[in-house]
């Protein structure tokens, strides 16, 4: 019996990656119009770079870039980039397909759910604000509050805690196979990867289940809770 879902945010149940790309092309756009002179196509690859080297929430990667491409800081270049990088991502903040829904049909079946998040706190509120999700859950576990990252057991076992349920009778979904299933895994909770969020061409991902679409969930849980569920 599953009493209880937790989920991973991030390119699960928003396209975190689709939201990085669009915000750094607003980011973009906007210093070209401010007067930069560089290739759009060249500031945009490095700044990938920089994401993958410092981690996808580094906070100033358009002062690194408008120093590296202009020669040194310039803050006409920065408000515009940061003005253009935040009316992107407020555009394409969005839940997968169908996520909203599913969230909604589970809460009327009784299932509790949480998120379980490496996104430093003020990031993934914002980002679960802004989705009007905020209210959904009845657990936020993010990287401030456990200051362990997936697949450490700990903030898995912060939300159960704070569901006051055993892991037998939960469930991790996510799309980051050695982060969400193996954490999850360890500790006893049943596993369901993610698809349609893996960017990473995940061959063994070590679920129990896989979805092709969030929605997928519900008959998840429904065969393993009977169809009265
Ligand atoms: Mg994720």
């Amino acid at each position: 019996m599953i009493r209880a879902i937790i989920l991973d945010l991030d390119n699960t149940l928003v396209d975190f990656s689709l939201l990085k790309r669009q915000a750094v092309r607003g980011g973009i756009t906007g210093m070209l119009e401010a007067g930069l002179k560089a290739d759009p196509e060249e500031v945009y690859r490095r700044i990938f770079e920089i994401y993958e080297a410092k981690g996808w929430e580094y906070q100033t990667v358009f002062d690194d870039v408008i120093a590296e491409f202009h020669g040194s800081h310039n803050y006409k270049y920065l408000a515009a980039a940061i003005t253009g990088y935040k009316k992107s991502r407020e555009a394409s903040l969005t839940p997968y397909p169908g996520v909203y829904a599913s969230l909604i049909t589970l809460i009327k079946q009784g299932i509790k759910l949480a998120v379980v998040s490496d996104a430093p706190g003020r990031e993934a509120w914002l980002r679960l604000y802004q989705l009007n999700f905020h209210h959904l859950f009845d657990a936020v576990v993010t990287y401030s509050d456990s200051m362990e990252l997936k697949p450490s057991p700990k903030p898995f076992q912060l939300a159960l805690d704070k569901l006051e349920v055993r892991p037998e009778e939960s469930m991790m979904v996510g799309d980051w196979a050695e982060r969400d299933m193996t954490g999850a895994k360890n500790i006893g909770m049943l596993t369901v990867f993610a698809r349609y969020g893996d960017i990473f061409d995940t061959k063994d991902h070590g679920a129990d289940y896989e979805i092709s679409a969030f929605d997928g969930i519900l008959d998840i849980v429904r065969n393993l809770n009977g169809e009265k569920a």
